[in-house]
């Protein structure tokens, strides 16, 4: 369904706005419309194709949703399929109104609410100076062609085409409770855009008919890559619409590689190279640094990935907490933390509860830092002030923990290798050999454990000494051991040799 035109008066009023604002506005609605050199005078309707118009058509439309929700609240005698009344809460989730700009779309399962609805909207508007526009208003249904006012079935809605098809048992979706529907819904492309689509591609290439090859795929990669994005939340791969684009333009480049070279061989010589995965791809021929046209079918695409966009919320209207986390970004807060919380998706990494409006959030890492844990994003996550807290002392006391254990290790390794034992795991060589380095001052195990006899009591190590030899001689320059004889200072430990 769509608008047809705006009564300046009535929009005017809604907006409940005074002195300067309301004159701007004015000024706008009254701006007129030069089209082909003509200046024709807007008394009735927005300007159209500026960007101002959208925004009125915001503004007129605004309340018409929950017009419709009321109306499906206080309606009696809507049933289900099987005869059954609906209950309140049932009507109102079955009626969905989708709106974007002046351009929108009722959806219900009975023709009658429909019609019903298309009364109730067409009075709403008379409120406001509006009325629908027969030529681009529709009635139908997403299956059944017989059932469909112009005796096509699907509807078109901001370039989608939305319709369902009969399907086998194994093609069909399924219903909440696992029953089959007998049918499945596709989203694609519509007509119109596919065409409009090829049409920027065609007037891209011919804008380029003379300019390097290079030039050509800058202006064709935005155009592919912005198109196939606005689509990736569709069955746009699934119906194989991708990989026919995709050759619709590859024979758009040959043709446009034959003009320059007469001949389609030497065009294919000149423009098509091979890629890493062998296949052919329009690009310029110099090393590493060629260009590339974008594959249409490299883009991830599904029907079934997109997350709706909860109730009411605007980006404007400051939930920052949602739309961090559905975004992961939003002004005024940190990319880190926003992009934390768009990968937790809002949760807090300890307790796994939502995050809410005021609560503290604190960056953690997982790994400490004192532990020698990286600052990447892998190593990060956002916890409660007080989940923080907690998660610091668990560290610290694990820290400790292994510390303790680790010493008593290797107090039992230096027991066991004063007592004279020989046995030793790998492992256990690996840390006598430390111990041995640290206090004994690198003696080889073996020898050292002949000399420990005569060593009698182990050694002190000073303050500050370094497990490696060669480290040492800064930290310690006033040497009080060297190779294990003592040189005589008053503050060395006693050891005898
Ligand atoms: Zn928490």
């Amino acid at each position: 369904m769509r608008i047809a035109s705006i009564d300046h008066s009535a929009l005017l009023n809604k907006l409940k706005v005074k002195g300067k604002v309301y004159r701007q506005i004015k000024a706008w609605l009254k701006a007129g419309v030069i089209d082909n050199e003509v200046f024709s005078k807007t008394n009735q309707g927005t300007p159209q194709g500026g960007v101002i118009s959208p925004l009125l058509a915001n503004i007129a439309l605004h309340g018409l949703d929950e017009h419709l929700m009321l109306f499906a609240r206080n309606s009696k005698g809507w049933k289900y399929k099987s005869g059954v009344l609906m209950g309140r809460r049932d009507r109102e989730q079955s009626l969905t109104f989708i709106r974007y700009a002046d351009d929108f779309v009722v959806l219900h399962n009975s023709k009658d609410v429909i019609l019903e609805c298309k009364n109730i909207i067409s009075e709403w508007l008379k409120g406001i100076g509006l009325e629908l526009k027969p030529s681009k208003t529709r009635m139908t249904h997403t299956l059944l062609n017989e059932e469909s006012e112009d005796g096509k079935a699907g509807f078109d809605f901001l370039g989608f085409h939305i319709q369902q098809y009969e399907a086998g048992i194994h093609n069909d979706s399924l219903s909440q409770k696992g029953k089959h529907h007998g049918f499945k819904s596709l989203i694609t492309p519509s007509r119109k855009a596919l065409t409009k689509h090829q049409a920027s591609i065609k007037a891209a290439i011919k804008e380029h008919e003379k300019s390097p090859q290079a030039a050509l795929i800058l202006k064709l990669n935005p155009i592919i890559q912005g198109w196939t994005n606005y689509y990736r939340f569709s069955d746009v791969k699934t119906t194989g619409i991708l990989s026919k684009q995709k050759d619709l333009t590859h024979w758009k480049l040959r043709r446009w590689g034959v003009r320059r070279c007469e001949s389609d061989q030497k065009s294919v010589n000149n423009y098509f190279h091979k890629d890493k995965s062998k296949r052919w791809v329009f690009s310029t021929r110099e090393g590493n640094t060629s260009l590339k046209l974008i594959n249409y079918c490299d883009t991830h695409c599904s029907s079934t990935e997109y997350v709706k966009v909860k109730g009411t919320r605007s980006p404007y209207d400051g939930e920052w907490l949602y739309w961090c986390s559905r975004m992961g970004n939003y002004s005024g807060i940190s990319p880190s933390v926003a992009t934390l919380l768009k990968k937790q998706k809002g949760k807090c990494a300890h307790c796994g509860q939502y995050f809410r409006e005021n609560d503290v959030m604190e960056i953690d890492h997982i790994i400490p830092k004192s532990q020698e844990g990286s600052n990447k994003y892998d190593n990060r996550q956002l916890l409660h002030g007080h989940c923080h807290d907690s998660k610091t002392a668990q560290d610290n006391k694990t820290l400790a923990d292994s510390k303790l254990k680790a010493k008593q290790l290797r107090d039992n390794i230096e027991q066991r290798w004063l007592d004279g034992e020989t046995n030793f795991t790998e492992e256990e060589k690996v840390i006598l050999n430390e111990i041995l380095q640290k206090r004994y001052e690198g003696l080889e195990p073996t020898e050292a454990f002949y000399d420990h006899t005569t060593i009698g009591k182990r050694k002190k190590s000073p303050k500050g000494s370094k497990t490696s030899k060669e480290k040492q001689p800064k930290a310690r320059k006033p040497k009080r051991y060297i190779k294990g004889r003592r040189i005589k200072t008053q503050e060395a430990p006693k050891v005898a040799r």
